[in-house]
């Protein structure tokens, strides 16, 4: 494959995750529906004990009851992991439109991430995906409260006949998503983190097809057929492993969740990066077709169906709501800031986001104003001409009453009496 020298342009722009049109050559699917050749794949399956847990679903065998659980059986994990019905799962869909927006959410900021080629990473099928353990030096060093410290990282995808990612936005899976794994040092162990409330933490990124290969990614496809099978590993040369995830890593969704399949632990600090990671088709193919599950299928539409919010909030870093309320502004003064636009990596999260609502907000309460003061004036020049022609009635009709000659005047009174009074 044509290597590209580095990150893809955007075409939408920057690949943000608001609503944009699908890749020509495969369609959305509504959310939670599988593909037409889409059994979910398969299940936890008893790990090496030396791989790392992960919410994929391999679990050290320290950590979990070893159980096999048909794929296609989601509705059977709460029986035997009562977690996997609770009221923090995930993943879920996200609603931009109902984030909230957070000032109190940093860039992410990553540390000892480019690895020496000298340093070797295992790389497995478990069965129910590929997993790349990573060294404990790669750490969330900013983003959340504490630090977080890599354990490994996996990818979800689909089939050819459609797209595979676990979260959606708005209801739009993509075509694939990269799950990096971390734990809370401060918990003493592994084991005792994933137990813990935000004692692991996962960065999720979600592939999507572009127009050129994205050379980070070799050196993980270029392996996968060394893993064809289930239970299969080997070995990849250190790399630079940040490159993996999106260009921006300042624009984020974050939200309480859990693992993705059994033990389904509710203890995953979720962050799910606004910008999209582009691959080429022929690379996403790639992910979708070599690898074999633990049934000896094709391993193909690996994700979780979106569980409920129950009422969770997803914060969001950047203003990622679009109000109805919110118009262009026609002085071409601040842009709308809608969904797909995406901003420069230095500029501060919603900073300028946060602007045009209240820029909105002031000019709609401006032509309110302007509208009450032309009312105001209307019904005072009414009021005024009323006035005026009373005063003008009055005024005329004293002077009838005092007209010796007016026509108006009762005669028959006036002249009446005063004939009669002569009479007398
Ligand atoms: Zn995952």
């Amino acid at each position: 494959m044509a290597p590209s020298p580095r990150w893809l342009p955007h075409p939408n722009p920057a690949g943000s995750l608001t609503p944009q049109a699908p890749s020509p050559h495969r369609l959305p699917h509504p959310a939670g529906s599988l593909s037409p050749a889409g059994s979910l794949t398969p299940t936890p399956q008893a790990p090496s004990p030396r791989w790392l847990p992960h919410p994929a679903g391999s679990l050290t065998p320290q950590a979990l009851p070893l159980v096999s659980l048909p794929c296609t059986d989601k509705a059977q994990w709460p029986s035997k992991f009562p977690d996997c019905d609770g009221q923090i799962q995930s993943p879920i869909n996200i609603d931009t439109n109902s984030t909230i927006f957070s000032r109190e959410l940093p860039p992410v900021v990553l540390a000892g991430y480019n690895l020496d080629p000298s340093e070797q990473l295992d790389l497995m099928n478990n069965g129910h995906t590929v997993v790349l353990r990573l060294p404990g030096s790669l750490t969330i060093a900013s983003g959340y409260p504490q630090e977080y410290r890599a354990m490994q990282l996996h990818l979800h995808w689909g089939s050819p006949e459609g797209p595979g990612s676990e979260h959606t936005v708005d209801g739009r899976r993509y075509d694939g998503e990269l799950h990096m794994v971390y734990y809370n040092p401060s918990y003493g162990s592994i084991k005792e983190a994933m137990k813990q409330a935000g004692g692991l933490a996962v960065l999720a990124a979600f592939l999507q097809v572009g127009p050129e290969d994205n050379v980070h990614y070799q050196p993980v496809l270029e392996q996968l057929r060394e893993v064809q099978e289930e239970g299969k590993e080997t070995t990849v040369a250190g790399f630079n492993i940040r490159d993996l995830l999106p260009a921006n890593l300042v624009r984020y969704y974050r939200y309480s969740g859990s693992l993705t399949t059994p033990p389904c632990f509710q203890t995953v600090n979720w962050t799910v990066f606004n910008q999209t990671v582009l691959l080429s088709k022929e690379q996403i193919s790639l992910l979708e077709t070599t690898l074999q599950g633990d049934d000896d299928k094709d391993l193909q539409n690996n994700f979780r169906l979106t569980q409920s919010l129950h009422g969770r909030k997803v914060l969001a870093s950047f203003q990622a709501a679009l109000s109805p309320s919110r118009v262009p502004l026609p002085d071409g003064g601040v842009p709308p800031v809608t969904p797909t636009t995406e901003r420069s990596l230095d500029e501060a999260p919603g900073a300028g986001a946060g602007c045009p609502p209240c820029a909105d907000s002031e000019k709609q309460l401006g032509v309110s104003l302007q509208t009450a003061d032309v009312l105001a004036g209307l019904f005072g020049v009414l009021f005024a001409v009323t006035a005026v022609a009373f005063l003008i009635y009055i005024h005329k009709q004293r002077s009838q009453n005092r007209s010796p000659d007016s026509h108006l005047k009762p005669n028959v009174i006036y002249t009446a009496a005063t004939t009669d009074e002569n009479a007398v």
